[in-house]
């Protein structure tokens, strides 16, 4: 096992039964506020059921069936948890009915844009290590890498930087989490990566691009969420933010005692380069 694999395993609630339970006490306490609460990353507000769904130990059907019985009954959120897990089958579907869809994109005309290739710059592994200087998508590659989880909220503002800011493909991204993800899903991820980067059926358009910073102060407007997982910088840093540390490899040199991260880029500057390039893309694709 290698180093953060201790560190990843305390937060697994692997086993049917713990699965189950998870269902059971989703409905019974949480399900009510679902629908707003599952959108703030610093929250506990949704089910967390990924992980045991993409391995068999609960079933989509037994979720859905808890879902349509806490509807009749009146609970809030009922609707949208069904809703997610609508999403989840059609990514199914999408990809038995499509297996390129994990590996090339949906719409031909991605193939044409000018993404950035490589996986090892300066730019992706500072966003694969959590340390771009955007609070944000930091917290959210280390919760990842300690916790095999990232909130969903947070998986696609940390895309759209990798995708539209870095404009970077979106499959480097996309290995990144299969690497790291414990609810890895080949159909999930793969949807929801190209709808992030807008190359996917039913896709965000290219030109929404997430910014971390007004989605900072809409869903962590008291920085509760960074605060878990960013150590840099902080006299007392939470056990969560120092576990980081504990889980990457030796050879990535970082310490919680190094200053915090200067922004590797300018967010505003290259989300104007990524509409430029989006711009270009589309006169190109209409004079073809
Ligand atoms: C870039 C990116 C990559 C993703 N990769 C994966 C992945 O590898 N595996 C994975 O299971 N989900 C993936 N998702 C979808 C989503 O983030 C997770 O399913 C969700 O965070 C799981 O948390 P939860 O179980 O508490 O979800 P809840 O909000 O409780 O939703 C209930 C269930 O619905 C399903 N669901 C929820 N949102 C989505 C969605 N957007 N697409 C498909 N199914 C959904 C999940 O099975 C989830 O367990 C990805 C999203 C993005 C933006």
């Amino acid at each position: 096992m290698n180093r953060g694999g201790p560190i990843v395993a305390a937060w697994q609630h692997p086993g049917e039964a713990r699965a189950q339970a998870r269902l059971d006490r989703f409905v019974s306490e949480r399900i009510g506020g679902y629908a707003k609460a599952r959108d703030y990353p610093a929250q506990d507000g949704s089910s967390r059921l990924s992980e045991n769904l993409t391995v068999g130990e609960i079933s989509a059907r037994a979720c859905w069936r808890s879902g349509i019985a806490s509807m009749e009954r009146g609970a809030a959120g009922a609707e949208q948890f069904l809703k997610e897990l609508a999403w989840r089958d059609f990514a199914h579907h999408l990809l038995f009915e499509s297996p390129a869809l994990a590996t090339d994109h949906w719409r031909p005309e991605w193939r044409l844009f000018p993404w950035a290739q490589e996986a090892d710059s300066s730019m992706v592994r500072a966003w694969r290590q959590g340390r771009t200087g955007i609070r944000l998508v930091d917290a959210a590659m280390r919760e990842m890498y300690v916790t095999g989880r990232m909130h969903n909220r947070a998986r696609m503002i940390a895309a759209s930087l990798l995708t539209k800011h870095m404009l970077t493909d979106w499959r480097i991204g996309l290995k990144w989490f299969e690497d790291c993800l414990t609810d890895w899903d080949p159909a999930s991820n793969a949807v929801n990566w190209q709808w992030v980067a807008g190359s996917g059926p039913d896709a965000s358009p290219f030109f929404r691009i997430f910014s971390p910073e007004s989605q900072a102060k809409s869903y962590d407007g008291k920085g509760d969420y960074e605060r878990t997982w960013i150590a840099e910088g902080h006299l007392d840093p939470p056990a969560t933010a120092l576990s980081y540390f504990d889980a990457i490899p030796r050879s990535w040199a970082l310490s919680p005692r190094d200053p915090y991260q200067l922004p590797v880029l300018d967010l505003a500057l290259a989300r104007e380069a990524a509409l430029a390039a989006f711009r270009s893309r589309a006169r190109a694709v209409g004079s073809a």
